[in-house]
């Protein structure tokens, strides 16, 4: 049985790539660790939209950050977690797994999804499901950075392996299947 983190900065293609793996690999459980802060905060805190997770306190979101591995930890089966190595605050980025959190979840690999900025740029303007920040291209490279960073350090912290998996533009069958692959 695997725990497969998935990261990658906002409109990197997560969400459409795990559900392409459905395709690929059976009897996957998939959750959506934002969702399950999102279902949480609604309702502890009334909070209405997914969108408006990021944009709590950045304490509010640790609590709800720990109220969902809370949860996930105890998911058992081939898990695959769609969630964020660091979360864009007013504060600074928040790590989407202090060390204690890591160490609850506890995960055999993880996974970042990248492509080029200027096509992240793209899919998050494209996208209307989504309420989405339209950060500079500066910004989406940075924030790739300190995801890069996050994945070597939670990978060595808790010794799981670190894949990058680039979602091409039109291609998300294509990463899905290298990921398919982990669960051979
Ligand atoms: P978030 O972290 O905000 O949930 P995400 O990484 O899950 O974002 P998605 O919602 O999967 O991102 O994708 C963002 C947008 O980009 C969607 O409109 C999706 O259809 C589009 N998209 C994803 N992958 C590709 C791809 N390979 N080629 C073209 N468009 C894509
Ligand atoms: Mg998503």
């Amino acid at each position: 049985m695997d725990r497969v983190l998935i990261a990658g900065v906002p409109g990197a293609g997560k969400t459409t790539v795990i559900n392409k793996l459905k395709d690929y690999v059976s009897n996957l459980n998939i959750v959506n660790y934002g969702t399950v802060m999102f279902e949480i905060a609604k309702e502890k805190y009334s909070v209405e939209s997914r969108d408006q997770l990021r944009k709590l306190s950045p304490e509010v979101q640790r609590e709800l950050q720990k109220l969902a591995a809370e949860k996930i930890y105890k998911m058992e089966g081939d898990l695959v977690i769609d969630t964020h190595l660091a979360i864009k605050t007013p504060k600074g980025y928040m790590p989407g797994f202090p060390a204690e959190l890591l160490s609850l979840i506890n995960p055999d690999i993880l996974v970042l999804i990248t492509a080029q900025p200027e096509e992240i740029w793209e899919r998050r303007r494209r996208d209307e499901a989504r309420t989405r920040d339209m950060d500079s291209l500066i910004d989406i490279i940075q924030h790739e950075r300190v995801n890069n960073a996050y994945l070597m350090a939670y990978s060595a912290i808790s010794g799981s392996y670190a894949l990058i998996v680039r979602n091409e533009e039109g291609k998300p069958e294509e990463a899905a299947k290298r990921i398919a692959r982990l669960f051979e």
